[in-house]
């Protein structure tokens, strides 16, 4: 994060211009409201004698409500998602239950006469540090799960409940140190005017969320969650990534101004809805929108989209925190068909893992969750969840406007495996005379550098490709997507990047099928040419940035697209080709 200081305010406050990494476009006006989960400040209180029972009590209070919740999570867990999992909170419970940790605190009240906080902290960090000397990697793992488990039971002691965004109910601009897509998918637009966080990249699933709900966004802003005071007066620029603490009057006019032109962009964007995405020389692009959840479809519509590419239906889960029954997810798949219709719409199976594992059961930890049980692999560990998915999206299916992806394919196998799945449910609903469309095309996200370089085989198995740019960028580069400390070398315009989508577009090509493109690079509009040109046949994108990318689409000629993909690829270094795509941009749209 980098700062400014630019003057003061007429209350003689000092005004400072923040820099982080722009998430969703938009600005907002007003209060700050800081979300402090994390840090609970645990006080020394000094007990009389008479008081060591009453403090002996609460603490054994507080370690039986917390022995509930996790037991309550654990329940969830093994049913909606897995036993094996489920054994995370019997493993914290055991930690609750450990009577050399529980003996020990009730000895220090009893002796220090101290409160319980205090002292079951203390007992706690001495443990920690001492597992944490350990050479054991399996005691060091169990660090994580000690922490949470006394952290649920201090905020028990604390009587502090967990603050959940819904009951935020005044407009505010939210400022928190990390927020996950659950709470996103929990905020309601009226209170929440934008949010800032020191975590994250601009294609975290926090980010991409926020686009979607048009929510303006700055993430990445590594330690502005300090710098800033409740009810402090803020503008929060989602489009440039910055946040501005106390305006003064000229910081204020300039944003006037800009917001002015923003509402006149959009007027004049929007003129362009009901065309369609097509060069001079009539090579047509579909233009599409990605979603979360059914009600995003209008506002897709709305902005022109010509159907849904990507329905992200993890959200469905992250939404109620519950694993959707068949029915709910028949009727939002059902929703979102009739709304489009007779435009498609591409219904990927769960994508839930990575940064999508968080909400209300309880995060299941894993040491690299982005390389770890996600997606397909955990659908084709849980057949049983899976192809309640499956029948579901097939039996939404019936007018013939329903394409199935599978996301995070890594080898044809599973690919295979994930068919012979589908194929089962058909078949069941064949037996039992339930219809849906005979035809329905099946596809798969290339999203990881082996699928894109497998692409010839995986394409003999796929009706159509859309590759994932944001996972494909950070798995080619190793460079997590959401780790603002890496975040200037998430680079999408990465010479290595670009092969790998140029190879995925011409297998497909070869193999017959349609390549598109959903990752967030199919809205950034310095790689609309570059991307037209080197033949993809469909993007998708959040809505908002659709009528932006149409216009360049057809301020173009399909065959000068192509001459710029050529010199493009034949490039060596990042900064060559940005370099050569900012200049085409500018020579093309003036600069800005
Ligand atoms: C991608 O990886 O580019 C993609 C579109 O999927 P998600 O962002 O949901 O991982
Ligand atoms: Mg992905």
């Amino acid at each position: 994060m980098s700062s400014r200081s630019v003057g003061r305010n007429k209350n003689k406050e000092v005004c400072i211009i923040y820099r982080g990494i722009p998430a969703s476009s938009g600005v907002a006006i007003g209060k700050a409201f800081l979300l402090n989960r994390e840090t609970v400040e645990v006080k020394e209180e000094k007990i009389s004698e008479n008081e060591v029972q009453r403090e002996i009590l609460r603490f054994k209070k507080a370690l039986d409500e917390t022995k509930k919740e996790l037991s309550k999570i654990k329940e969830k867990v093994a049913k909606r998602i897995d036993p094996d999992h489920a054994k995370i909170f019997e493993a914290q419970i055991l930690i609750l239950q450990d009577d050399f940790i529980n003996d020990t605190v009730i000895e220090r009240i009893k002796l220090n006469e101290n409160n319980a906080e205090f002292v079951y902290k203390k007992v706690i960090d001495s443990t920690i540090q001492a597992l944490s000397a350990s050479t054991d990697e399996y005691l060091k793992e169990r660090i994580l799960d000690i922490n949470a488990v006394a952290s649920r039971l201090i905020y028990n002691l604390l009587g502090i409940k967990h603050l959940t965004l819904e009951s935020i109910d005044s407009p505010v601009i939210l400022i928190a140190r990390n927020l996950s897509p659950a709470d996103v998918v929990h905020m309601k637009k009226e209170s929440i005017l934008g949010f800032a966080t020191d975590a994250g990249g601009g294609t975290s699933h926090v980010a991409l969320l926020a686009k979607s709900m048009e929510i303006p966004a700055v993430v990445g802003l590594k330690n502005f969650f300090d710098q800033v005071q409740s009810d402090q007066s803020l503008i929060l620029d989602g489009t440039r990534g910055e946040l501005i603490i106390c305006p003064d009057e000229e910081t204020l006019k300039e944003f006037e101004k800009r917001r002015k032109y923003i509402i006149k962009r959009t007027a004049e964007l929007s003129e362009l809805k009901l065309l369609p995405a097509e060069t001079f020389d009539k090579r047509r692009i579909e233009l599409s929108a990605n979603i979360e959840l059914p009600q995003d479809t209008d506002s897709a519509l709305e902005y022109g989209a010509e159907g849904i590419g990507l329905f992200r239906t993890e959200y469905l889960y992250l939404a109620q925190s519950d694993l959707p029954s068949e029915k709910e997810q028949y009727q939002a798949y059902q929703e979102v068909a009739d709304k489009v219709y007779p435009k498609s719409a591409i219904l990927r199976t769960f994508d839930l893992g990575g940064d999508k594992f968080d909400g209300h059961t309880g995060s299941l930890y894993e040491t690299n969750p982005f390389l770890g049980w996600r997606a397909i692999r955990a659908c084709l560990d849980l057949p049983e969840i899976f192809k309640i998915q499956l029948r579901a999206m097939l039996k939404a299916s019936i007018k013939k406007n329903i394409k199935i992806m599978f996301p995070m394919i890594s080898q044809v196998e599973e690919l295979k495996k994930a068919k012979a799945l589908l194929e089962e449910v058909k078949d069941e609903l064949r037996d039992k005379k339930i219809p849906f469309d005979e035809n329905i095309e099946v596809g798969i996200m290339v999203e990881i550098p082996s699928a894109a370089l497998s692409a010839d085989s995986l394409a003999k198995e796929s009706n159509f490709f859309s590759i994932g740019t944001n996972d494909l960028i950070q798995y080619t580069l190793a460079v997590d997507r959401g780790n603002e400390r890496i975040a200037h070398l998430y680079q999408g315009f990465h010479p290595g990047v670009l092969k790998l989508i140029k190879q995925t577009i011409d297998a497909g090509h070869r193999n017959g099928i349609w390549v598109g493109l959903c990752g967030e690079m199919a809205g950034d509009p310095l790689a609309t040419v570059l991307l037209v040109g080197m033949g993809v046949d469909e993007l998708s994108t959040s809505a908002m940035a659709i009528p932006e990318i149409k216009k360049i689409i057809r301020s173009i000629t399909f065959e000068e697209a192509q001459r710029l993909a050529e010199q493009v690829l034949n490039l060596s270094t990042i900064d060559e080709i940005k370099k050569v795509l900012i200049e085409d941009y500018a020579e093309k749209f003036g600069k800005g």
